[in-house]
Formats: C-alpha cells, sequence, structure tokens
C-alpha cells in the first residue's frame, strides 16, 4: 500500500466519524419499537417537549387485511413522522385511526391520517369533545408554545365513526377491540385491546413516570378504570406517555393520583392559591416528568373550580 492511499483512508475514517457524530448530535426521535408480532409502538421519549408532542406515545396494530393506528400526535409534521416509522415496518393499506381522547398531543395528526384514506374512529364523548374545542386545539398548540413552523399543515379533523362502549375491528388475522375506560383522564376516554398478545394501549388513563394532565379528569372515575384493566388478561401496557408498562405500574398510577387528589382536598380546604397548594402538594408526593408544568393547572381546574 503506497503512503496516498492510506492517508487517503486516514482521511475517510475521519470524514465517517464526523458524520457519524453530527448524526448523532441531531436530536433524534426513537424509532417505533415492536412490542410484540404485529404491534408497534412509539414508547418513552426521552426528551419530551411541545414539538414532539410532549412525548405521547402512538403505535400501530398491522393485520393481514392493513394498519390500525392508535393516537396521531400533535401536528402534521409529527403524523408525517410517524407515517414515515409506519412505513419502515409495514407496506399495508392504513384502514383506521383510533382517537383515545380529544387532548391535542393525540388527535392533530388526524389531518394526515384522513389523507391516507383512514377512517377516524372515536368514543362519541371524545368526538363531541373535539367538536366543541374544533379550532381551539390548534389554540391551545399555541399557548403551550408551539410554533407556526411546528404547526404547518394541521388542521382540526373530526371523527368519521363513533362508538358508545366499545367496538372491535378484524384484519383478518388479528382482532382490535377499542373500549370506553370510563370517566377518568378525560369523559370519553378509551383503551384499546389487541386479545390475540394481551397487549393494551391505554390511552391517557394511564401516565408512567409522568406526571398527569387531570384538568378534564374524574378522580373517582379513573380509579375505576385503572381497577378495571388491573383486572383484565393484559400483558403489557403502552401508556399514554412514558416506557412499556405492566400492571405494576397500573397500581402505581392509582396510588399517586389518590395521594394527589388527598393532599389536594385538604389544602383546597384551607386556601384558594392554586401556587401555593402546588407548592405544598410538591413536597407530599413524588416527582414525575411534567411535575412543574401541570402541577398548579390541575389543582385549579379540579379542586378551585367554584
Ligand atoms: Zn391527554
Amino acid at each position: 500500500m503506497n503512503k496516498t492511499s492510506s492517508v487517503h483512508r486516514s482521511f475517510s475514517v475521519i470524514a465517517v466519524v464526523i458524520i457519524f457524530i453530527t448524526l448523532s448530535a441531531v436530536p433524534a426521535h426513537a424509532a417505533l419499537t415492536k412490542i410484540v408480532e404485529g404491534v408497534y409502538s412509539y414508547v418513552d421519549e426521552k426528551s419530551p417537549s411541545p414539538a414532539n408532542s410532549f412525548g405521547a406515545n402512538a403505535g400501530i396494530v398491522v393485520g393481514k387485511d392493513g394498519i390500525v393506528v392508535i393516537d396521531t400526535l400533535i401536528s402534521a409534521k409529527e403524523a408525517q413522522r410517524f407515517i414515515k416509522d409506519i412505513r419502515l415496518v409495514s407496506d399495508k393499506p392504513i384502514r383506521y385511526v383510533i382517537d383515545t381522547h380529544d387532548h391535542l398531543d393525540h388527535v392533530l395528526g388526524n389531518c394526515e391520517f384522513a389523507k391516507q384514506g383512514a377512517t377516524i374512529v372515536a368514543q362519541s364523548e371524545t368526538k363531541a369533545a373535539i367538536v366543541k374545542n374544533g379550532d381551539g386545539l390548534l389554540g391551545r398548540a399555541k399557548y403551550f408554545g408551539l410554533t407556526d413552523e411546528a404547526m404547518a399543515g394541521t388542521t382540526v379533523v373530526m371523527p368519521s365513526l363513533t362508538f358508545s362502549d366499545s367496538m372491535e375491528i378484524d384484519l383478518g388475522d388479528r382482532k382490535v377491540r377499542v373500549m370506553l375506560a370510563g370517566p377518568s383522564h378525560t369523559g370519553g376516554s378509551s383503551i384499546v385491546y389487541i386479545p390475540e398478545s394481551k397487549v393494551l394501549f391505554a390511552g391517557d388513563v394511564l401516565f408512567t413516570n409522568y406526571h398527569p394532565n387531570m384538568r378534564d379528569g374524574d378522580i373517582q372515575g379513573w380509579v375505576r378504570s385503572l381497577d378495571r384493566i388491573a383486572a383484565m388478561d393484559v400483558a403489557s401496557i403502552v401508556p399514554g406517555h412514558g416506557p412499556l408498562s405492566t400492571k405494576k405500574d397500573i397500581d402505581d398510577m392509582k396510588v399517586y393520583l389518590l395521594a394527589f387528589d388527598a393532599k389536594a382536598k385538604e389544602l383546597a380546604a384551607k386556601s384558594d392559591s392554586a401556587d401555593a397548594i402546588a407548592a405544598e402538594i410538591k413536597k407530599a408526593i413524588p416527582s414525575r416528568t411534567y411535575f412543574d408544568m401541570f402541577i398548579a393547572s390541575n389543582v385549579k381546574g379540579l379542586y378551585l373550580k367554584k
């Protein structure tokens, strides 16, 4: 080997290393994780921010006849990223989207999936809430600091197929069952169960390691919904936010909600300052991601609305 080719080779090695370092420095989104055969999801976003849907999880079930999508993230851009990732694992048609509830980080990507020809499914109360908020959902995105650029191309697309208690989608070799969870995180919050593999998408009925947004919540109903999930034949659970979970996380969520509720009630009886109550609650319960963002607004929404 002559000296020139060895120098060239060193240069190309250096160039490859530089490109690799540059690529690693770009904040990448986690890829879709394979949960079991035919079921994939985003889980455990490590750097949640408004622009990446507050780390909301969203997933797919792939069957012989097509794909069911569970939740669509916060914007057209986020949904485009999701569709790109879906195409890395399957080229089947996207038949249905299920909106687990009406919050912006779960439904504002509907617009991109409608373009793919998907039928958008939601529990009737969830649809009613999306209709009621309408373009107000885009206003909320702005309120949370999402830029016009981040929201470019995003429109509010309503679900076109609703159910009241439950419905089943048959993908030929795999069934997907969507069920009303009962008043919990929201009035129409739904969970999605794949009986074949005992995987459950809990939507925001389960937050793992994240402090829940409770503003539209019903704590007693929420505890009942968690009890119902705990009684189901479930092997793994995709939470609305956080890592792939198990029934242990369902128990932890229940304990966390009840601890928050007891402390908030006790303090709200003596004070009408959300910030002062939040400061006391923070000392009493373990911290989770988005603790600071939601704790005072939860107090205002649930305990001081008179
Ligand atoms: Zn939510």
